[in-house]
């Protein structure tokens, strides 16, 4: 598939979560078998041969992705969630948002040093949540051998600040 045609798999929203945001919306997508079968295809493409040990998903729509992505690589699955949500010992990380900022949480035996893990996202926007993301898995010694998000939004600038980290950054289309 083409980067229009993952574009017109997607929805658009004006005006949500508030006036002036246009709102991307993926479900549109995954309730498309074709197209989400052909993003989860699309997004693991470079990796089939990179030995991930594990795929990491952010809290929600990274877990739906993450889970198709973890299963495609024979990988396995770590979430990485809002805080006060993993019932086990966590560590957290603190990320900004575009208003103020949150902490994220990982348990902390999720992944061993050294184990590579690709980070999962449905959307990156100014990249304060995958840069919160990657610090998180960094602090446990994790390699974090890339980013995959299904939409970039590249005025934002996110895309840029993860391969800023060192990390590649695999997108399948950008919304300018
Ligand atoms: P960032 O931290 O890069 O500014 O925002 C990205 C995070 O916010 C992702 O976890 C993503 O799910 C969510 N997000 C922000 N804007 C949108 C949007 O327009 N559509 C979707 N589906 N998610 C968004």
């Amino acid at each position: 598939m083409t980067p229009d045609d993952f574009a017109a798999a997607i929805r658009t929203i004006p005006d949500y979560p508030k006036p002036g945001i246009l709102f991307r919306d993926i479900t549109t997508l995954l309730g498309n078998p074709r197209a989400f079968r052909r993003a989860v295809d699309e997004l693991v493409q470079p990796f089939a041969g990179a030995k991930i040990d594990k795929v990491a998903g952010i809290e929600a729509r990274g877990f739906i992705l993450g889970g198709a992505v973890a299963h495609q690589l024979s990988a396995g699955f770590v979430p990485i969630r809002k805080k006060g949500k993993l019932p086990h010992q966590t560590v957290r990380m603190a990320y900004v948002l575009e208003y103020g900022q949150d902490e994220m949480e990982m348990h902390v035996d999720a992944l061993a040093p050294g184990e590579r893990v690709l980070l999962v996202d449905d959307l990156i926007a100014t990249g304060g949540t995958a840069v919160g993301a990657v610090k998180l898995l960094r602090s446990i010694g994790a390699v974090v051998e890339a980013a995959c998000f299904i939409v970039d939004l590249p005025d934002l600038g996110g895309a840029d600040k993860i391969r800023a980290m060192d990390v590649p950054v695999r997108t399948l289309v950008a919304f300018a």
